[in-house]
């Protein structure tokens, strides 16, 4: 299965003369189809002109040893994803009613979906694993560390987390006990007040002190651990917005000059996002704030490192980038989309407090924009569905999060059609596997250059710096510059697939079937 196949395995070759597989790479020429659109001025009618546009795409195939660094090591979600790495890495299993639960990589897209690789001579569907169109790091092979400003070991901030089973906590204990996360940056302004009783293992010093030492964290555990690459992801508490001043974190050299002087509005979140630029560390932000602001993006664009963000996309809003791409697709007109969370763990405690609230209402309300912007059968210009979020914290139910969601939409001949969800799941059982499509889906971007209409010796190119390309695992999807932003869920998908398998020179999968229905 594909769980079981080590980093940098892939399934298949492609027998093509316009792929070619080198010692350490494979390289692909690939015609990227699209279609252009222009009105005439005139008739004003469209005109649509398929347009083919020649690219190199090259991958190293050589994955090395990779390792992950985790801000808020010592959370739900840290825990969860040390804890069940090691239970898959070394096959712990335990005990429930049932009987025995085996680990696995069950919501990974990557890890645990498959994509159709093509057709048989009996025409039926062959599938892969998603992890090997390309090569790719495994999850077991990665090495995980981290920070938190609380100082307990994994182990026994694995117990306070209380979600994984009694049961393999007690065999994963002892191991992660040996865990200790390293001091973070804490600056009580950006988090909730009621966060401050866990604050024990904080930096002190300047906040350029404080940058230098997360950029040696980060150095150090790269040598002491001999790895070949460093990716962070930020996954401590949400912090509030971050003001946006001009001449403080407009741009790369304001924001590294605003840090040198101490600028209250610098967050911590940013900070870890500069120190990682700085080391060549892709940075990804799990989190809703807005830790990549525009001169963090600037400073990773002329470092050519790589950002990612903002928060995971785990239950509910994942659900309405499925259901709302479904009913605006279905010529279906959602009305009102309104969302109740409850939830008890410490990420719930933290978005008590109204500004971490208002960082989360922010990530989780732009996520229909898309599908309505794109359907002006249904919307006119300007017009939006009213969508409202609740979030409370409920202490007893944990880490178990409880999402209700009511849609509203509009049918046939001005009919009203309420579909209703209850959605209950352990929130950092939703959230771990994202991490770790987020890890694997990075890494492999820091192999991968490609080259434009390369009859010209152009240089080979990384791909931009904000890598767009994780849309699928987050709810509010950072983006280049002037680029459009995808939440629609299916597209999200598409677009991995189908950029992965150009990588290796294979054309996009489109369902077409033509092979089934043109005899
Ligand atoms: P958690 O509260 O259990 O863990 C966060 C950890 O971050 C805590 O251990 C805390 O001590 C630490 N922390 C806070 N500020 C820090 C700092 N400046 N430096 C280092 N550590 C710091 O929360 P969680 O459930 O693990 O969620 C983590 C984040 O992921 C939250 O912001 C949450 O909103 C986001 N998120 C979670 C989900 C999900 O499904 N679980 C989905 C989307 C986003």
């Amino acid at each position: 299965s594909g769980s079981e196949a080590a980093s940098g395995a892939t399934a298949f070759k492609v027998d093509s003369p316009n792929v070619r597989y080198g010692a350490d790479d494979i390289e692909s020429d690939y015609l990227y189809d699209t279609t252009v659109v222009s009105r005439d001025s005139e008739s004003g009618q469209l005109k649509a002109k398929p347009t083919k546009v020649h690219y190199q795409f090259k991958t190293k195939t050589n994955v090395g040893r990779v390792g992950l660094m985790m801000v808020g090591w010592g959370g739900n979600n840290g825990t969860t994803v040390t804890a069940s790495i090691l239970a898959n890495r070394k096959g712990i299993s335990w005990e429930t009613r049932k009987g025995t639960q085996q680990p696995n990589y069950f919501g990974s897209l990557m890890m645990a979906s498959t994509v159709k690789l093509g057709v048989d001579e009996t025409l039926k569907d062959v599938y892969i694993p998603f992890n090997q169109v390309v090569p790719m790091v495994h999850p077991n092979d990665v090495v995980i560390g981290g920070w938190d400003i609380s100082g307990l070991s994994i182990g026994d901030a694995m117990r306070r987390a209380q979600v994984l089973p009694v049961d393999l906590q007690r065999q994963v204990y002892d191991e992660l006990h040996q865990l200790k996360p390293l001091p973070s940056v804490y600056y009580p302004d950006f988090i909730a007040a009621n966060q401050g009783e866990r604050a024990d293992n904080t930096l002190s010093g300047t906040k350029q002190e404080q940058l230098d030492q997360l950029r040696k964290d980060i150095r150090e555990f790269k040598q002491s651990n001999q790895l070949d690459r460093v990716i962070v992801m930020w996954t401590a508490n949400t912090e509030r917005y971050a003001d946006l001043l001009a001449g403080i974190n407009d741009t790369a050299d304001n924001l590294l000059q605003a840090i040198a002087q101490g600028h209250a509005e610098i967050a911590p979140s940013t900070l870890f996002a500069a120190a990682s630029i700085l080391e060549g560390a892709p940075f990804i932000n799990g989190s809703p704030q807005n830790t990549l602001v525009p001169g963090i993006i600037d400073l990773a664009e002329r470092e050519r490192s790589f950002v990612g963000g903002d928060d995971f996309k785990s239950g509910q809003t994942k659900i309405k980038s499925v259901l709302a791409e479904f009913l605006v697709n279905a010529g279906i007109k959602p009305l009102a989309i309104t969302s109740y969370n409850h939830l008890g763990n410490n990420d719930g405690r933290n978005l008590s407090a109204p500004a971490q609230f208002r960082s989360k209402e922010i990530s989780k309300s732009s996520v229909v924009d898309d599908m309505v912007s794109a359907n002006h059968l249904l919307y006119e210009k300007g017009e939006h569905p009213d969508h409202t979020i609740v979030i409370k914290y409920v202490p007893s139910v944990g880490d178990s999060k409880r999402a209700l969601d009511e849609y509203v939409s509009e049918i046939f001949m001005g009919g009203l059609n309420t579909i209703s969800i209850y959605n209950t799941c352990e929130d950092s059982l939703l959230a771990s596997p994202l991490i770790i499509d987020l890890f694997m889906m990075t890494e492999l971007m820091t192999r991968v250059s490609y080259r434009v209409n390369s009859d010209s010796q152009d240089e080979w190119q990384p791909f931009h710096s904000v890598l767009s390309i994780l849309s699928y695992m987050l709810k509010a999807p950072v983006v280049p510059p002037n680029t459009p932003i995808v939440n629609a869920q299916a597209k999200q998908r598409m677009a991995m697939e189908n950029i992965m398998r150009a990588f290796v020179g294979l054309p996009p999968n489109n369902e077409m079937l033509l092979e089934h229905k043109a005899f």
